[in-house]
């Protein structure tokens, strides 16, 4: 493991929510596709199934996907923003199986900010252990969706959307839905 486990939960989890801003389609087209999206990736908490919240979520990924682009001052100022609007407090907490890990909003606070902070937290980690490298946009030609590439060797080129190695994307996801669940 290259990075803490809710940091490598939180840079999957951001990747995938500014994948669903897809250029030829829109990946959560409406509650019930946010829905989807919250069970699919492991999410858990406060949901409201509401058309706000699902506003909030969309207006969200394009902040998160800036930081795919950005140098690692503007990421600095997007985490410091992003950390800052949603008055985060870190703290150690436990509950369900996992370990003592990070939350730095109220598992009740909205869905959006509760995003906004996971990837924030997760982000910060990659500044100071100078790892943006690890955020990379998907090699496929014409394919814009934005990857993190845990890999040891940093091979990944490829997003999970067909685009490459489908076969070890899905075994990471099941572990991560096996340790959240
Ligand atoms: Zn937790
Ligand atoms: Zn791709």
């Amino acid at each position: 493991m290259l990075f803490a486990h809710d940091t490598e939960c939180g840079l999957i989890a951001a990747a995938a929510l500014v994948n669903t801003d897809e250029p030829d389609g829109e990946g959560l087209p409406d509650v019930a596709g946010l829905d989807r999206f919250f069970v699919a990736n492991g999410w858990t908490g406060r949901h409201e199934h509401t058309e706000a919240e699902l506003h909030a979520v969309r207006r969200l990924r394009p902040r998160l996907r800036r930081i795919w682009h950005a140098d690692v001052d503007e990421v600095v100022a997007i985490v410091n923003a992003l950390l800052r609007e949603s008055h985060a407090l870190p703290q150690l907490i436990r509950h369900d199986d996992q370990p003592y890990h990070l939350h730095a909003v109220p598992r009740d606070a909205p869905l959006a900010t509760r995003m906004a902070v996971e990837a924030a937290m997760a982000m910060a980690d990659l500044v100071r252990a100078g790892e943006l490298g690890r955020l990379r946009i998907c090699a496929h030609p014409g394919c814009e969706n934005v990857l993190v590439d845990l890999s040891k060797n940093r091979s990944r080129r490829f997003c999970e959307a067909g685009c490459g190695n489908r076969a070890a994307v899905n075994a990471y996801r099941a572990r991560k839905a096996a340790s959240r669940s």
